[in-house]
């Protein structure tokens, strides 16, 4: 292919064709979304180089590269570190009608600098040995002294943490937040330690009776290879908080164009085909998350666990209020 638009291109002189290509730093794991790339590229012909790392270090190095970076594309998983890479002037604002009517309003920057590629709530798993869904309602609940020593989350510098907890400064100001999450550390079962999934092992032999996870985390589990993971999930169940009220807590994968980009358009491009019907599908279904795009349906898991309402907050507040949360968490005692 790429040897047929060479040698048409030697006759054209059409060099552009030649040098499509996009460079994604990706803080999302190559397997989650290299297939994805690779049929854009079967079908385009744009070649895709990704370069995968953590959200920070690759901030840090588009900080660094500076006007000389070869970044594209910046992908993560949290609207906090999206919000951190536009205030560090890092991103480009994107124009584009197409991206504008995929994904809603609240889920992407009102500017045009991040846009959402997949959604994920922050839920409650519980026991279902020792925890009747009747004793759960809102994660405000989660401080209330019943819970004491029964509550497992992992640690105040995970980005969802801090995201969750801007999203309660939002709705509910910052000192009852911070009465709140001063009940919540009071709640935890030990110091916070590991990811989410072991947050869901721990509920699993006991260590506690309820964690703080995302969704995905548990459809993952839930169809895993490894039996061990299969077996600890099922001995949890998902409780969707603040059905009644606000709803629950929603973040985002997502991604920008940068700042230092030559190929805005080539970018602006595979964004928009990242939010397509068909690779919504299929990004969604491969991570078990939430399509952004409205209609498209999602995995089998997520179909048992119903629908839910969610939280319509606009995703840029989370970024906005996520020094806040922070220091919030600090003075909590949130480890
Ligand atoms: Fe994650």
């Amino acid at each position: 292919m790429k040897r047929y638009w060479l040698a048409v291109c030697l006759l054209l002189s059409c060099n552009l064709l030649v040098a499509a290509e996009v460079n994604i730093y990706s803080a999302r794991k190559e397997a989650l979304i290299k297939p994805l790339l690779d049929k854009y590229t079967e079908q385009t012909g744009v070649e895709i180089n990704l370069v995968t790392g953590k959200a920070d270090a690759l901030i840090k190095r588009l900080e660094l590269e500076g006007v000389n970076s070869p970044a594209d594309l910046l992908l993560t998983v949290d609207v906090g570190r999206l919000y951190r890479a536009k205030k560090l002037n890092l991103l480009a604002a994107v124009d584009s009608p197409l991206l504008r009517e995929a994904v809603p309003a609240i889920y992407r920057d009102p500017e045009g600098y991040w846009f959402g590629l997949s959604l994920r709530s922050r839920v409650i798993v519980y026991s279902r040995q020792t925890v009747s869904p009747q004793q759960l309602s809102t994660y405000e609940a989660l401080a209330e002294p019943r819970w004491k020593k029964k509550i497992c989350v992992r640690s105040s510098s995970n980005i969802y943490n801090q995201s969750l907890v801007s999203a309660m400064i939002a709705h509910l100001g910052e000192d009852k937040t911070e009465q709140w999450a001063k009940g919540l550390v009071a709640n935890m079962a030990r110091s916070p330690k590991g990811g989410d999934r072991d947050q869901i092992k721990a509920v699993s032999v006991g260590q506690c009776s309820l964690a703080l996870v995302n969704t995905y985390y548990l459809a993952g589990m839930l169809n895993s290879k490894i039996d061990s993971e299969v077996t600890a999930a099922k001995k949890v169940a998902l409780f969707w908080p603040n059905q009644q009220g606000r709803g629950a807590h929603v973040n985002i994968s997502g991604a920008g164009v940068t700042r230092s980009s030559t190929r805005k358009q080539e970018a602006t491009r595979l964004l928009e085909y990242l939010v397509g019907e068909q690779a919504q599908h299929w990004y969604a279904e491969a991570n078990h998350e939430y399509p952004v795009r409205a209609g498209v349906p999602v995995s089998k898991t997520l179909q048992q666990w119903g629908e839910f309402k969610s939280d319509q907050l606009p995703l840029s507040k989370l970024g906005e209020l996520n020094t806040r949360a922070v220091r919030l968490m600090d003075r909590a005692g949130w480890k």
